[in-house]
């Protein structure tokens, strides 16, 4: 069987056609299905939506959370659930072509354990777009274990690495980069991604911009080396210039005459501590998450899943 797990966040016109989509694609497929859908909180009719046509299709499911927790932690709730041989993850804009999904399942039973998919191309604003290829350069840069360039949620993951990711509950999660660090056989699929169906992006520029900084922080520990290098190159500038007031007041006769050069190396040696201060602030804020052990999310409501369902770690029903 096959599991599709679905974040949703306000997204009431999409849901109908991503369902008609989702099931057009997994009728070809003709393998067992069922479609997870996230509820994560959202403030429009979605749920109602999600609900009538859960009572419809017996192959639809609903988790609602218990309030908005971000689309990564939605879908880590849906993954907990899911009762698949195979997961696929998918964003429910439409965004992510649901007629991939044949492709995705026909490389899985090839033998492989993770399919991603990776953007050829994007329908966003020359802004986004560059702000989205910058990141994925950054993340190829200095993440601790190779990322894929351009490869998002959008996967498909084995059981055997479902399990394993189930047992990483950090608090701040990047699935691209917890995908890839799992390792197994992986491969990938290059796709157009599509505009959004209906609507405005859930996700605003500042979630964005956290979300990238959870992925930087989470797989990197470069930002700390960072300002190790520039101390290191602050002190040996400060050494050059102790040589030359040395030289200057034994050699020469000229005073050295420096408010200025002694405010400007002051403000900045101030604004590098600083920024310095603010990267080991980013890691203990992210240690603080981490050691309050909270539970992931808390689920409100499921629909359409079995009683019996065993608890699943991390999770409050
Ligand atoms: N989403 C969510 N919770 C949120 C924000 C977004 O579940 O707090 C869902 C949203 O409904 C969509 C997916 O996550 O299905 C991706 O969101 P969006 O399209 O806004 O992100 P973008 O495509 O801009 O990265
Ligand atoms: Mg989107």
């Amino acid at each position: 069987m096959i599991s599709i797990v679905i974040p949703l966040y306000n997204e009431q016109e999409t849901i109908p056609e991503l369902h008609r989509r989702l099931t057009d694609a997994m009728k070809k497929v003709g393998d067992d299905y069922e479609i997870i859908f996230v509820n994560d909180n959202s403030k429009d009719n979605s749920f109602e939506v999600m609900k009538k046509f859960s009572q419809q299709d017996s192959h639809l499911k609903v988790i609602d959370l218990a309030r908005n927790f971000g689309h990564q932690v939605a879908i880590s709730a849906g993954i907990d659930s899911a009762n698949g041989d195979a997961v696929i993850l998918m964003d429910g804009d439409l965004q992510d072509p649901p007629e991939l999904l044949p492709e995705m399942i026909a490389k899985w039973k090839s033998g492989f354990e993770v399919v991603y998919t990776m953007k050829k191309s994007r329908k966003e604003n020359a802004l986004k777009r560059f702000a989205f290829h910058s990141f994925y350069e950054l993340m190829q840069r200095f993440s601790s274990i190779p990322i894929p360039m351009e490869a998002g949620n959008f996967s498909l993951m084995d059981r055997k690495v479902v399990s394993v990711l189930q047992t990483m509950q950090e608090r701040n999660r990047y699935l691209a980069g917890m995908r890839a660090w799992i390792g197994f056989r992986q491969t990938g699929i290059w796709f157009d991604r599509e505009a959004r169906f209906a609507g405005k992006p859930q996700m605003t520029i500042s979630r964005l911009i956290n979300f990238a900084l959870d992925g930087l922080f989470s797989f990197s520990n470069a930002p700390l080396r960072l300002a190790t290098y520039v101390g290191f190159g602050s002190a040996f500038v400060a050494f050059l210039g102790m040589l030359y007031v040395l030289y200057a007041k034994l050699f020469t006769n000229t005073a050295l005459i420096g408010w200025a050069s002694t405010i400007l190396s002051i403000l900045f040696i101030g604004g590098m501590i600083l920024l310095t201060l603010g990267i080991i602030g980013e890691y203990v804020g992210r240690i603080y998450d981490e050691v309050k052990q909270r539970p992931l999310y808390v689920v409100r409501e499921k629909i359409g899943f079995e009683k019996s369902r065993e608890r699943v770690a991390g999770s409050i029903e």
